[in-house]
């Protein structure tokens, strides 16, 4: 087989069969066969061309096969994962696990870290002094038998040709294609080793998806692929045209989850959260209707059991749960900077991009791999979409461990829309099964 014919063929617009594919992957990640000039050829043609859910699982399994696969079959149960596409200020994870471990469910997840405006579950669970993310497979599988839950760092070795694939897209303009992305997202989840995956796909502003359409076809791809792959799928489509609930930074996305667990937090998050469990738990077969789902779900932080999971597993993992019972512990940004409405109205958006790009100057992001990151900054809302707001009244509070963030301010006022009209959001745009 030659690069260049399946580059040709896939050009002209027909279907490769799964032998092109994989010489194509495996020849790319190996580097032998598939030199990365042709490697860049054959996104670009897949790009414009596109692939068959058959081509992309075909392409799913190349990449996964490049590298580890979990064997999570010593695992009790279920095994739940969940994925979302990379939100501001979504710390669902942190409290989805520990509802959802609560009920029997077995939720075995591999995280990654932040990068650009977004945020990392990894560098949110390290603001809890003494948080491993590394386990060995051996204490990972035995955590999660005894308490339902463990979620440490991707192994270096998790679908290598991904990491090699995504390097070249990134500075080929081939980022954007459905096909790549859903494979490579897929790639990892797949070699993860769940039996049940729920897809978060973010829309709007502040993600990669900016309209529903494309974000359909991203879902409906990557849900089709894991059932071609013998897993149980669900997938939302979320509005990511504000910021999911009022916190965006590390320690202050961890205090708002601990807040969740406990009644107190903020009620969009709370439910989107409530229905990504109802979702894992109908198909993991715990429960026997979505309702039912929701409903154990909301019990499970009414009677604080949410919670004690939580308290668990930050244990088990070596963080100090003192921190966790008292929020108040965790260190505080020297400076709490007041951002000012300059109008009154109702809030009609809130530019998330713009809001994790101010979180991200304030040091609680990374611009580049390997940067260091403060887990004490970030920005706090006030107000959500649909809410008044008076001249003058606080919009967003920015902690802060420099003085002068003029320049931060500004952006994070020029995020906010305020309008005459009333708006009513609208958080979960559509599931697909
Ligand atoms: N996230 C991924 O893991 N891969 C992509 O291609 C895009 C987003």
């Amino acid at each position: 087989m030659r690069a260049v014919d399946v580059i040709e063929k896939k050009r002209n617009g027909y279907e490769l069969t799964k032998e092109e594919i994989e010489f194509m992957v495996n020849g790319f990640t190996k580097g032998d066969t598939v030199a990365d000039y042709q490697m860049s050829a054959f996104n670009m043609a897949v790009y414009f061309r596109g692939m068959t859910d058959q081509e992309a699982t075909y392409m799913t399994h190349a990449m996964l096969r490049s590298g580890d696969v979990l064997d999570l079959s010593r695992i009790k149960g279920v095994k739940v994962d969940k994925h979302s596409t990379g939100g501001v200020g979504d710390k669902t994870s942190l409290v989805v696990g520990p509802i959802v471990a609560s009920l029997g469910a077995k939720f075995a997840k591999m995280s990654g870290r932040g990068l650009g405006h977004t945020g990392g579950t990894l560098d949110k669970l390290e603001s809890i002094p003494g948080y491993s993310i590394s386990l060995t497979e051996e204490e990972f599988i035995n955590q999660v038998n005894e308490i339902g839950i463990a979620l440490i760092g991707q192994t270096a070795d998790l679908a290598p040709a991904d990491k090699k694939l995504y390097a070249l897209r990134d500075v080929t303009a081939t980022v954007e294609s459905i096909p790549l992305i859903a494979s490579s997202i897929m790639s990892k989840k797949l070699a993860s080793g769940a039996d049940v995956i729920s897809l978060d796909v973010k829309v709007g502003s502040g993600a990669f998806m900016k309209n529903v359409d494309d974000a359909t076809k991203l879902a409906t791809l990557m849900v089709s692929i894991g059932k071609l792959s013998g897993k149980k799928m669900s997938a939302e489509l979320t509005n990511m045209d504000e910021p999911l609930g009022l916190a965006v930074g590390n320690s202050l996305e961890v205090i708002e989850a601990i807040n969740t667990l406990k009644r107190c937090g903020p009620k969009d998050f709370e439910n989107l959260c409530v229905d990504v469990c109802a979702e894992l738990l109908y198909d993991a077969e715990l429960v026997s209707s979505l309702e039912e789902g929701k409903k154990k779900s909301k019990e499970q932080i009414d009677n604080g059991k949410g919670f004690e999971t939580f308290v668990k597993w930050i244990k088990a993992q070596g963080g100090d749960v003192s921190y966790v019972m008292d929020t108040n512990k965790f260190p505080k940004a020297k400076y709490v900077v007041e951002v000012k409405s300059n109008k009154s109205g109702y809030i009609s958006k809130i530019d998330a991009l713009a809001i994790g790009h101010a979180s991200m100057c304030l040091g609680g992001g990374r611009a580049k791999l390997g940067d260091t990151i403060d887990h004490a900054v970030g920005v706090v809302l006030t107000k959500k979409v649909g809410q008044p707001i008076e001249k003058g009244e606080v919009l967003a509070y920015l902690h802060s461990n420099t003085e002068n963030i003029d320049a931060v301010s500004k952006t994070v006022l020029e995020a906010f829309t305020i309008s005459d009209e009333i708006v009513h959001p609208q958080l979960v745009l559509k599931v697909i099964k």
